[in-house]
């Protein structure tokens, strides 16, 4: 039994009208409680829930001050390889677009996390794209080796990969790994993913199960905002974390919520999410699992992340590049999407103190 199973005893319609059936005494109701189901988080992502995004942020920011306190955890990206076989129709690395491809070699990366050290980052997530021949298991462990003397945590985004293979990983250091759904609307899927190892739904939607079994200390799950409706593909990222604190019951887990940002290619979000909109989601997470960390990376605006470490945030990034080498040297042409926070990263941790919070740059030491 995986979540594919579970998954499939949800109709998508369903669920959606569901959502929009929900009503202000049922937000007045979830409201009232102190531990949330389901059906509360539906509400709370309701069109109903939207007259109460005040008394939702300064429940979501209790619930976060009691298990976080004021602080921020601080990572940054390194983007490795923008080589991809896959052609997903939202994204600047797409195999149909005509960039310029750079994998780095241990030599380049370890240049890059001279930079990334002397900003005073200790949490390192290495990002790639899904090039299985050029960018494996091998690849990884080979990079995690070199970095692994540098940084208290190491964090992959990569292409989903074997059971045994996030073992290997877990080995050499990964404590956190990031996979993202993008839409967990199965009929629909298809259509941006067209081609590549990325069109599997299913072992994509498994990967987070490979990852609890392999051991991996803490699992990121996330839909991209603005591929389908934002909201059912909401209750379904929150169906799956769910499922996964229940059925690997030691592995931490994050949320992370990509909005759509402009790329080479230019796709079009269908049901873009607005500010408003983004903040009742991220209050809604919260009040439905207050342990969760929430993660908001520099894709959104300084002001909007200033805004959500008061109602639930609890990881950012900062100054991040999103091309292989961007660091040593910015290709602007290289990049995955366009950043919208540019601050660097002493901006970043003073506008955190400003607002309050500290910002914190390593949680533990590897224990390898
Ligand atoms: S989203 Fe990932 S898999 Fe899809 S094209 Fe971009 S880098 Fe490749």
């Amino acid at each position: 039994m995986t979540f594919y199973d579970e998954l499939s005893r949800h109709k998508w319609d369903k669920e959606q009208e569901s959502i929009f059936a929900k009503t202000a005494s049922d937000v007045e109701r979830a409201l009232a409680k102190e531990r949330c189901n389901l059906e509360d988080f539906k509400a709370f992502i309701s069109p109903a829930a939207e007259p109460y995004l005040r008394q939702m942020a300064q429940k979501a920011e209790r619930l976060t001050l009691q298990r976080y306190g004021r602080t921020i955890q601080m990572y940054v990206p390194l983007y490795v390889s923008n080589y991809c076989t896959n052609s997903c129709v939202y994204c600047g690395f797409s195999c149909q677009n005509q960039i310029h491809r750079v994998k780095l070699d241990v030599d380049a990366v370890l240049k890059e996390i001279e930079v990334l050290k002397k900003w005073g980052f200790r949490h390192l997530l290495l990002v790639s794209g899904e090039a299985p021949k050029l960018s494996n298991a091998s690849y990884y462990e080979e990079l995690i080796n070199a970095v692994r003397p540098h940084f208290a945590q190491i964090s992959l985004e990569v292409q989903p990969l074997k059971t045994d293979e996030y073992e290997r990983m877990v080995k050499a250091g990964v404590s956190y790994v990031c996979v993202y759904q993008e839409t967990y609307n199965e009929k629909t899927y298809p259509e941006f993913h067209p081609k590549g190892d990325k069109s599997d739904f299913r072992y994509r939607l498994e990967t987070p199960d490979r990852c609890g079994e392999a051991g991996i200390q803490k699992i990121g799950i996330g839909a991209l905002l603005g591929l389908q409706d934002w909201r059912t593909d909401s209750f379904f990222t929150a169906l799956h974390l769910n499922y996964l604190e229940r059925t690997h019951w030691k592995t931490k887990y994050s949320i992370s919520l990509p909005r759509l940002r402009p790329h080479v290619g230019g796709f079009e979000p269908i049901d873009p999410i607005n500010d408003r909109e983004m903040a009742q989601l991220i209050c809604a997470y919260r009040l439905f699992d207050p342990e969760v960390d929430i993660s908001l990376s520099t894709r959104e605006s300084a002001a909007f992340r200033d805004m959500a470490m008061h109602i639930g945030a609890t990881t950012m990034s900062a100054a991040s590049s999103t091309e292989p080498g961007g660091y040593v040297e910015p290709h602007k042409e290289l990049e995955q999407f366009e950043i919208s926070d540019a601050r660097s990263v002493d901006e970043m941790a003073a506008a955190i103190r400003a607002n309050g919070y500290e910002p914190v740059w390593k949680d533990w030491d590897i224990w390898l």
